[in-house]
């Protein structure tokens, strides 16, 4: 994984690709132990805690992460900064079914299999965002980057 202002770089750039520049987005490298204080969940490879109304979002991205299934920590960001670009889905669908009147249990369901659904299509969207934006269309010649790249 390349130094944080690296990946912070890279960020802006595809703040600028995702058209979502107006969002204030801070990094923060976490270790497995980190991400289980911070998040509750030590096998967490990435977060992107978002606040919509004052569009500022914290990316989490673990630094343990070995994983090169796609590619790495540039799959995770990619796939965390497309869980900012649809900030607003999600929450006019969370509010929407807060404001439905049926039983708690169906919309528990509901919530579930829509968070389900939800983050393979931002695995999708990674995957294929990936293939247009490849991580080597950054220069990062100076560092060594990991995983498959
Ligand atoms: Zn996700």
């Amino acid at each position: 994984m390349p130094p944080k202002e690296k990946i912070e770089e890279v960020i802006r750039e595809l703040q600028k690709i995702m058209r979502i520049q107006d969002w204030d987005i801070e990094l923060k490298l976490c270790t497995a132990g980190q991400m289980e204080k911070e998040t509750g969940d030590i096998y967490n490879i990435g977060e992107a805690y978002r606040n919509l109304r004052l569009k500022s979002s914290t990316i989490r991205l673990n630094t343990e992460d070995m994983g090169d299934k796609f590619q790495g920590w540039y799959h995770t960001l990619i796939h965390e900064m497309k869980h900012i670009q649809t900030t607003e889905f999600i929450y006019l669908f969370d509010n929407l079914l807060d404001g439905v009147d049926m039983p708690e249990d169906i919309k528990k369901i509901i919530k579930w299999q829509t968070r389900d659904y939800y983050e393979q299509w931002m695995n999708n969207c990674a995957r294929e965002f990936i293939t247009l934006c490849p991580l080597s269309n950054f220069i990062l010649d100076d560092i060594k980057v990991g995983g498959t790249i």
